[in-house]
């Protein structure tokens, strides 16, 4: 059989696809209006829809999914939200703008064949009929997931840099993106439940409530893989350990975002560290098993980027923070601890460490003095030199 083409389309794309429904394969049942409701109460409460199947264009499965988004948008029938009792039903033109964007964010899948002969086309239509299309891994457990917990995935896989991180991956299994950060959730939380087998327990996470609220974990998630690109780039991870750098790259990085400054200042030295040392981090093991699932070998695996990137996250606590110069400012005497020189405002002055941080002197504010640039910099070469 063809490479199946996947799309994810918006109910609007669907219908501009304009796939031929009218054919032979068709059953020509008839949805009742209540089902066509039905349909459209999946799409805006993120119900899980089965995908489309298209081939020669064609569409194989899914005649009335289509139908159903066409009369709606089309005004010829009202949608009753099954979640919202004491909601009224609606017709598409009555939508508010918080609905109409629900409406168009949500997707469908489509399975597309491309061009198969008609044996074939038949032949598939009723094994799917059969029941024998199963679903994947991924989509089981998002058919199975809480619905807040599906539309957070859904949101997190909508990252542009996600998709830039996983490109250059073969596409050859379905909701790959959407594994990848159901299992980074997994290794995160794992800790709370009393299990090491992160496989097992990124079966069951979605089908309970996170431990952390939704909204601030999206925005942490989020930066973590916008750090990871920012980091990573376009480097190319090899295919077979890709999962498993991932996931250690992504909960190192998630437990350092306090130091996001500083590890992009240092990106390109830490996308070389990272990128020379893969086959040291996966322990020269390949093709899954249990070093892969067991939190004992993955905790090894992020303590090992972890080293990498430490030495630049101690560099950050060398400095004096934006704070620190103002309660300097506030605190200390407007002038150079060592020649007297008198400043006039904030930017004339350098903060020292009186106990040279390079001596282990301290980052703290008992610990700070104002000098002018030059003995700054002359008190800076007599340490550097004694080193
Ligand atoms: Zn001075």
């Amino acid at each position: 059989m063809n490479k199946i083409n996947i799309l994810e389309l918006s109910p609007i794309d669907l219908i501009k696809k304009r796939y031929n429904y009218d054919t032979k394969y068709q059953r020509d049942v008839a949805w009742a209006k209540k089902n066509w409701s039905l349909l459209i109460d999946s799409l805006m409460n993120d119900y899980f829809i089965p995908p489309i199947l298209i081939a020669n264009n064609e569409v194989i499965d899914g005649k009335q999914r289509i139908l159903a988004i066409e009369k709606f948008i089309n005004g010829e029938f009202k949608w009753k939200n099954v979640v919202d009792e004491t909601s009224k039903e609606k017709y598409f033109s009555d939508f508010n703008d918080n609905e109409k964007a629900i409406f168009n964010l949500s997707t469908l899948k489509i399975f597309d064949l491309g061009k198969i002969n008609e044996e074939k086309v038949i032949e598939t239509f009723i094994r799917i009929n059969n029941g024998s299309i199963k679903l994947n891994k991924a989509e089981m457990k998002l058919a199975e997931a809480l619905p807040e917990n599906r539309v957070f995935i859904k949101e997190i896989t909508k990252n542009e840099n996600i998709k830039l991180l996983t490109n250059g991956k073969k596409n050859d299994s379905r909701f790959k993106n959407e594994d990848l950060i159901i299992r980074c959730l997994s290794i995160l939380f794992i800790n709370q439940t009393n299990t090491k087998d992160v496989r097992n327990y990124s079966n069951r996470i979605l089908k309970e409530s996170l431990p952390e609220e939704l909204e601030k974990l999206k925005i942490k998630v989020n930066e973590t893989i916008d750090l990871m690109y920012s980091i990573l780039k376009n480097t190319t991870i090899p295919i077979k350990s890709f999962n498993t750098i991932f996931e250690a790259i992504f909960i190192a990085f998630y437990k350092n975002l306090g130091h996001k400054k500083s590890l992009i200042e240092n990106e390109e030295i830490i996308r070389f560290q990272i990128y020379t040392s893969i086959e040291e981090i996966i322990g020269g093991q390949m093709g899954g098993g249990i070093k892969f699932d067991s939190m004992d070998y993955i905790s090894e695996r992020i303590r090992k980027i972890e080293e990498i990137i430490k030495p630049f996250i101690k560099d950050l606590k060398r400095s004096y923070n934006y704070d620190d110069r103002i309660w300097a400012w506030n605190n200390l005497p407007h002038k150079c601890a060592e020649c007297d020189l008198v400043f006039s405002n904030l930017n004339e002055c350098q903060m020292d460490h009186i106990k040279p941080w390079i001596k282990g002197g301290k980052t703290e504010r008992s610990n700070l003095q104002l000098l002018c640039p030059t003995c700054n910099i002359k008190k800076s070469d007599k340490f550097q030199k004694l080193n």
